[in-house]
């Protein structure tokens, strides 16, 4: 008998990593071998009792005290207990274990990084949804993926779409990708009643139910910024063979169009399931928990060019795409930092993105940052709008 994959969930408490879980659940030869949390204890018990995994990281030390492996006793189960690991190092302990073959990096944020390098140092096979990951340090995780002989597999819709449409034509064939974007919440919005947006208006995304952060990055458009940038690292492209398109019913992934002008697209209904299961099950495609397009509907596809004036992070995302180095970590911080401020109701809506121009405008730009600078970076920018919200 063939052993069972098993795959270190980096985040298995939240909304992807719980997805994935599902995934995992309807899917034979695949085991969650590793699962982590942060602060949803409770949670991590439930799904260290459903999947008995080896390990269970408790991420914040600080909450170790109300979890302990006593929690994972489970009598009906005779394979080896589960064990609990705390803190960072047990992050990157369960990702780069021998026992593992897929890492799946679902932390959100710069806080991802580190366990994330951890696999692709060992050659483990990435599933990739921390686009921050590639955001910050998108030239250290290529070039070390290159050394190891990792494979990174993008979990992120649209460019998980990518991926597969590329699978139409060769590398030198490729002229541009194209990435949908639904528009989020503010889609039509006035330009003049964004800076009174509220909290809950802006979490409320009309296509997708994803974790704050993304959320908040979806209604001001700094997701698409950031995955013009993921996809200039993931697939080696130039920022001007990158376009994005407002395309509301979030059917359409994402697009590719080669040098003879065919466009291949990727299509199914908005689910993560599916671009995690591929990135779990690649180069196989298997059935799958995630529903099928329903042609017997009508179904209406729309697509329009972006609003640059009324979202100003879609420039910005080209911009850092185009120029590199520590612009990544600066803007990725920044808005980390903006987007908390904004969830505590100390910043604008509007100024989420104007203080990523100013802090990115400022900061001392280095070509090609060490993996320290790049923390020094993440960490200036922080500091660079905490001195923003308290002006
Ligand atoms: P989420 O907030 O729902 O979950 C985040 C996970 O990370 C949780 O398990 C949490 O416990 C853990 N975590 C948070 N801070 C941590 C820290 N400091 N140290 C260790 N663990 C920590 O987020 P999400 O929506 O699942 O997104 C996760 C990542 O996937 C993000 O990078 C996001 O951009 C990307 N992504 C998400 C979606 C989606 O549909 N949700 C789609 C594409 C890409
Ligand atoms: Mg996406």
């Amino acid at each position: 008998m063939v052993s069972p994959k098993r795959i270190a969930i980096l985040g298995s408490t939240g909304s992807v990593g719980k997805s994935a879980l599902n995934v995992i659940k309807n899917l034979d030869g695949y085991e969650a071998w590793a699962i982590s949390g942060m602060s949803q204890t409770e949670l991590l018990k439930q799904q260290a009792k459903e999947f008995s995994p080896r390990y269970v990281v408790a991420a914040d030390d600080s909450i170790s005290p109300s979890i302990s492996s006593a929690d994972f006793a489970d009598e009906g189960n005779d394979g080896p207990s589960t064990e609990l690991l705390t803190g960072r190092q047990g992050l990157i302990d369960i990702a780069r274990a021998p026992e593992v073959d897929i890492v799946l990096a679902a932390i959100v944020g710069f806080a991802g990084l580190e366990s994330a390098m951890a696999a692709v140092r060992c050659g483990k096979q990435l599933a990739l949804a921390n686009k921050e990951t590639l955001v910050v340090a998108g030239h250290l995780i290529t070039s070390l993926a290159e050394a190891s002989g990792t494979k990174i597999l993008p979990v992120d819709s649209e460019h998980s779409a990518i991926f597969q449409a590329m699978q139409a034509g060769q590398e030198k064939e490729i002229g541009k990708v194209i990435l949908t974007a639904s528009g989020g919440p503010f889609r039509s919005a006035a330009k003049e009643s964004l800076s009174s947006v509220t909290v809950a208006q802006a979490l409320d995304h009309p296509t997708w139910e994803m974790g704050k952060k993304i959320s908040i990055d979806s209604a001001t458009m700094m997701n698409k910024a950031l995955e013009i940038i993921e996809a200039k690292w993931l697939f080696g492209l130039t920022a001007d063979q990158i376009e994005v398109v407002i395309h509301p019913q979030s059917l359409v992934h994402s697009m590719v169009t080669f040098t003879d002008q065919s466009t291949i697209a990727q299509l199914s209904p908005p689910d993560m399931r599916l671009p995690i299961q591929y990135a779990f099950t690649w180069p196989e495609r298997v059935p799958g928990p995630a529903p099928a397009m329903d042609w017997s509907q009508a179904c209406q596809l729309d697509f329009m060019p972006p609003d640059f004036d009324r979202f100003p992070a879609l420039r910005l995302g080209f911009e850092v795409a185009e120029k590199g180095g520590s612009s990544g970590a600066v803007v990725n911080a920044a808005n980390e930092a903006a987007v908390d401020a904004f969830l505590k109701s100390e910043l604008s809506f509007t100024d989420i993105v104007t203080a990523c121009r100013e802090v990115l405008e400022h900061h001392n730009f280095e070509a090609h940052p060490s993996f320290e600078q790049l923390v020094a970076a993440d960490r200036w920018a922080r500091e660079e709008i905490s001195k923003w919200i308290a002006a």
